[in-house]
Order: structure tokens, then sequence, then C-alpha cells
């Protein structure tokens, strides 16, 4: 049997150690390379679309033709425009996120990261929209598994023995009243 793809190597091509030693100029370098992947990380204009652009203080960079003029950052338009945090941190955070098989908790990521709680929130919620935002894109292909689960179907018995309803009887099963509270077929007219 082939070996599934999460017991490959090719999962573990990037850890948390390895990811922890790198440093900020690295991370930032990995997220020109997701913006701008045609050019391999060399910015161009938003608007007009020249590579003819120079870098400025404070991380902008600015458009050199001369109608457009454009000013732009690496995160201008995307999900961490306005950041405050390093690219490293953030990094990190997308890391956490993608491996976490339960998802995230903000307070346990505010603690990793060594961040607020509320920065660890608003960036996890950031995070959570890129994926929604893309995902009328996202393709799954090969051999897709999908874990499933039927909710409810127990009926709690009621406290007093004298109010219980025998559901061992077929009369008692699997019926839903009317009302949607009332757990007691006498109660209304039942359907289903
Ligand atoms: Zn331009």
């Amino acid at each position: 049997m082939a070996q599934h793809f999460r017991h490959s190597p090719e999962v573990r091509d990037l850890t948390i150690t390895e990811l922890s030693r790198i440093q900020d100029r690295t991370a930032k370098k990995w997220f020109r390379q997701a913006r701008w992947p045609e050019t391999d990380g060399k910015p161009y204009c938003p608007q007009c679309g020249t590579l003819r652009c120079y870098e400025m203080s404070r991380e902008r960079f600015k458009c050199s033709a001369k109608e457009c003029k454009a000013v732009f950052t690496l995160t201008l338009g995307t999900a961490f425009a306005w950041r405050k945090l390093l690219f490293k941190k953030m990094l990190l955070a997308i890391w956490f996120t993608a491996n976490s098989v339960k998802g995230k908790a903000a307070l346990q990521l505010s603690r990793e990261l060594g961040i607020q709680s509320k920065t660890a929130w608003v960036l996890l919620i950031k995070l959570r929209e890129v994926v929604a935002s893309r995902r009328e894109d996202i393709v799954l292909d090969g051999e897709v598994e999908i874990d499933g689960k039927y909710a409810g179907g127990h009926v709690r018995p009621e406290n007093r023995a004298e109010d219980r309803v025998d559901r061992r009887l077929k009369a008692n099963r699997s019926r839903i009243n009317r009302c949607g509270v009332s757990r007691r077929a006498s109660c209304c007219e039942t359907v289903a």
C-alpha cells in the first residue's frame, strides 16, 4: 500500500525548530516571494504594473511611472496590511495555524509568540478570513477523506421515573414533536 502523504517526509519540510532559527529578513523575503511570485519577490506597482519601483523609508515602495507615482508596501491590500508584528512572528502564527489539528487558541498563541492576546486573536481571525476568501478556488484532489459526525439522536430521560418514556417500544421511537420542545409524543401531533 502506498504511503499516505501525511507520513511522507514532504510534510516535515519546515519544522518549528527550523522556523524559530530564521531571521526576520528571511521571513520578509518569503513574504515578498508569496506576494510577487511572478517576479520572484521583486516588487511591481499594484496600480500600473511597472517594475520600475524604488524603496523608500519605512519599508514603502514608490512607482517611478510619471503618471502613477503610487506608494505601496509589501503587505498593502493583504490580510497583513498595517502590521506592527515582525514578519517572523506572522510566519510562526501561520505555521501554528496550519499545523494545529484542532485550531489554535489565541491565548496559547499569545504566550508562544510573546504578543498580546488581542493581537493573537485578531491575527487568527485574519488567517481564517484568508482561508475562507480562497475557499471557492481550493480544489481537493487525490484521495480525500472527510470525517463525519451525527449530532443528536439521544434524548435525555426525564428526571422523575414516572415521567420517563419507554423508548424500547416502537411507538416511542424516533419521534420529533412538532412543537420542538416537548419530548413527549402526547403534547402535540408528531411528525416523521
Ligand atoms: Zn505605478
